[in-house]
């Protein structure tokens, strides 16, 4: 099937290709809380990079002020060529270029899954209704409930509407996806039809961040993984590195924990 997941899929190696993503220097406060220390991080054309880290350690925040949901305070974030600053135009044109996946799928619940997808490309992208429900639905079958269309999320169960959720990012046709725990509050049995979509996703050349604990998935389809503790990033590398060859200490004791 040819790819609906709008990313064109490099052949070049990877440590070939251009930054999709720059951040330099990143450092965020929650009043005297300082979050974010001196964060520096490059993403790949198609690079897949799993965050990981103990919870409070600044996952969350870190995804969010690369998508503008939060501001920061000092140092640099480029995304796709887009330098992040407080500008609204430049955090408009950046949430267009970045889906976002939560842990809660927040659809909109009396909409239908058809119109949950479609609504935004009708809004944002100006894309007339035809198309965006033609995509919508071509989007649905790449992530396997086309049947589901016409249904309400309330009807759907918790794997199914993360699916969704993620469709919806897509149709916006974003160059990037972050993912933020988006298996968390799933029953057991629904992670991993969520996370073969990813899977997918990530082999169909999209550009991903992804904060799980699903180590499996990170050890499997992760190019890079980034550890953070404190807010700060305290290791990086392969998945064969971070896993069986870890050098920090924090890494070891944050491993044992959650393997
Ligand atoms: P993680 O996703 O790794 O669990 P978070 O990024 O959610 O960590 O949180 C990092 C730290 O920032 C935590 O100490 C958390 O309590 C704090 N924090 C998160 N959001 C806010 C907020 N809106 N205001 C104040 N403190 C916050
Ligand atoms: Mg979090």
């Amino acid at each position: 099937m040819e790819s609906v997941f709008a990313v064109e899929k490099l052949t070049t190696p990877l440590e070939e290709r251009e930054d999709i993503v720059t951040v330099k220097g990143l450092n965020k406060w929650f009043g005297d809380l300082h979050v974010l220390k001196n964060v520096n991080l490059s993403v790949k054309q198609g690079e897949v990079v799993v965050v990981l880290g103990p919870s409070g350690s600044g996952k969350s925040t870190f995804i969010r002020t690369l998508n503008a949901l939060e501001e920061f305070q000092d140092g640099k974030i480029i995304v796709d060529g887009i330098n992040l600053t407080n500008d609204l135009r430049n955090i408009e044109e950046i949430r267009k270029e970045t889906g976002m996946v939560f842990q809660s799928f927040n659809l909109f619940p009396h909409m239908t899954i058809l119109k949950n997808i479609s609504l935004a490309p009708i809004w944002v992208r100006k894309w007339k209704k035809q198309k965006a429900e033609q995509i919508a639905l071509e989007l649905l079958e790449r992530v396997g409930i086309p049947e589901q269309a016409n249904k309400y999320p309330g009807q759907l169960s918790g794997g199914q509407q993360q699916r969704v959720a993620i469709a919806r990012a897509l149709a916006m046709r974003p160059k990037i996806m972050l993912f933020d725990e988006p298996t968390s509050a799933l029953d057991p049995e629904m992670v991993k039809e969520v996370l073969d979509v990813m899977k997918r996703l990530a082999e169909s050349g999209m550009t991903m961040l992804v904060v799980t604990h699903e180590m499996g998935f990170a050890r499997q389809v992760a190019d890079r993984i980034v550890l953070f503790d404190h807010g700060e990033i305290i290791e990086s590398g392969s998945p064969e590195q971070i896993f069986d060859n870890p050098q920090h200490e924090r890494t070891k004791l944050f491993l044992a924990q959650i393997l």
